[in-house]
């Protein structure tokens, strides 16, 4: 029985300490705050107890004491409760209240550090807080007074004096009496000054001045909190060292539309070319159960999904067998994500063609002699390959394993897909269920991106033109068709 008090970091769900992580994935029960990464409790356990301690917007605060006496109740009840808040517990967190109040209570803790907004924030707009050049030392400092406090409470003189870089949290509505101040107490007006705003988060806004310029072009710019602001020569190095933004994907927002369990890798990697990904999978993928197929009685088994790939290797290990059950057939897969997933279960495919589609399937067996053959798939796939192949003399099996049924919309998705710059779709079937879902009303302003001609068709179908359509029918295909995309885009 511990209470954990955990940082979450900034915002980005990569600057998740591995402890932290660790600590999620165990608990008990979760106290989190508002400002913590959105994928924070993905790794929960599903039994968990999620307790949210934060305030809504401007409105008034869960107080203190209710979220102590949470921390208390299940500490004291013996749970492994953490304790969730952003950046860092003990910088400007009130974590040091809570350690206070569980070691009064004879309530063990530990601490687990994130990383603050003040260091993270700065990073990502491109800003050391130390330099060795222009700064040996930084300070961080609230500018949201804690209003039961004498106005006294910070001497802005000294800070004014304060040898280094001065980091400001909180401090988004006195921005201008801040400068003013740090201004009478000696700084310069022309000292280099920033404000970061939703710092580490792909929708990351930075505004760079001076001390004498820096509320009015905040303001211009419409800057709201969570923001810290930044004082001091380092903030001008953000001219030669700003990298988050140069990003092939910066600042664009791409709706996934593909199954969650087929999301990830592609919202994973669009999001490391900084993208903002919005979730919204318009499909699921609903098993068909069956035995496992005797797959030596063909000379042929044809793939056309990993997802068909999963569910007959799951078909095979029910029945207790393995990938010695295709014994000497032949293996086609219809492109390098289906190969892949085969090779993950031991079978290397004899066929791959180069066109990631059923025609290109066709051809690239067109060599190779067939007289019975199963293909293995989606229950509303096309028949090109196995009319084709019947064409062809061959007898042909079609196993069903799945089935692709939609997935409904929450509206905090609808509203989230029509602030989208893109939506990518990577079958006829997400097309399908997408625009479904949406009642047609897919927003005119998204760009459209296609993996391949068959899914373009079915977008035209459905009365759109696709933006962009993948050279090569595959993920990477189509990742690199959207960045291609952004590139030529005319800001
Ligand atoms: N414990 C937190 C700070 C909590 S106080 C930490 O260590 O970072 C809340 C303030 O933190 C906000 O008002 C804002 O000034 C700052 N902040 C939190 N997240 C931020 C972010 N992603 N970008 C910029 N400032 C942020």
């Amino acid at each position: 029985m511990t209470v954990y008090l955990v940082g979450a970091g900034p915002g980005d769900p990569g600057l998740l300490t591995a402890r932290a992580l660790e600590l999620i994935a165990g608990a008990d029960v979760i106290v989190y705050d508002r400002l913590i990464p959105a994928t924070a409790l993905d790794g929960a356990r599903a039994d968990a107890q999620l307790l949210y301690a934060g305030k809504e917007g401007g409105g008034p605060s869960a107080s203190q004491e209710e979220i102590e006496a949470m921390l208390l109740e299940h500490g004291a009840a013996g749970r492994e409760v953490v304790r969730l808040k952003g950046g860092d517990p003990f910088v400007f967190g009130r974590g040091g209240e809570e350690a206070e109040r569980l070691r009064a209570a004879g309530i063990p803790f530990e601490v687990v550090p994130g990383i603050t907004a003040g260091v993270a924030a700065s990073a990502y707009a491109g800003i050391p807080v130390t330099h060795r050049d222009a700064a040996s030392a930084v300070a961080f400092i609230t500018g949201h007074e804690d209003p039961a406090k004498p106005e006294s409470a910070l001497d802005w003189a000294a800070l004014a004096r304060f040898p280094g870089t001065l980091v400001v949290y909180m401090g988004v509505r006195r921005l201008d009496g801040i400068a003013r101040e740090l201004m009478a107490g000696g700084r310069p007006g022309t000292e280099p000054a920033a404000i970061i705003q939703r710092g580490t988060l792909p929708d990351q806004r930075v505004v760079t001045g001076t001390l004498d310029t820096i509320a009015e072009e905040a303001a211009a710019a419409g800057v709201k909190a969570p923001a810290i602001s930044l004082f001091g020569p380092v903030a001008a190095l953000r001219g030669q060292l700003a990298w988050f933004e140069s990003r092939p994907l910066g600042g664009r927002t791409v709706a996934v539309t593909r199954a969650r369990a087929q999301a990830s890798g592609l919202a994973a990697r669009l999001r490391e070319l900084g993208a903002a990904v919005v979730e919204a999978p318009a499909i699921r993928i609903q098993e068909i159960d069956g035995p496992a197929p005797e797959l030596r009685r063909y000379d042929l088994v044809c793939l056309t999904s990993p997802n068909g790939v999963r569910l007959l290797f799951d078909r095979l290990y029910r029945a207790g067998r393995d990938a010695r059950a295709f014994g000497d057939s032949r293996v086609a897969a219809i492109g390098p994500g289906t190969a892949a997933a085969m090779r993950q279960h031991g079978v290397i495919a004899d066929v791959v063609p180069e066109r990631f589609v059923a025609e290109g399937l066709v051809e690239a067996l067109a060599g190779v002699p067939v007289s019975r053959a199963l293909i293995a798939r989606a229950a509303q796939a096309r028949d090109v390959l196995p009319d084709a192949l019947r064409e062809r003399g061959a007898d042909v099996d079609v196993l069903e394993l799945y089935e692709t049924v939609a997935e409904p919309m929450s509206d905090r998705q609808r509203e989230a897909v029509a602030g989208a710059d893109y939506v990518t779709f990577t079958s006829s079937s997400t097309v399908r269920f997408f625009f479904e879902s949406l009642d047609g009303a897919v927003p005119e302003t998204a760009r459209l991106v296609s993996i391949g001609p068959v899914t373009s068709q079915t977008l035209r179908e459905h009365g759109r033109e696709p933006d962009v359509e993948a050279v090569s029918h595959d993920i990477d295909g189509l990742v690199l068709a959207l960045v291609d995309d952004v590139g030529h885009a005319v800001p």
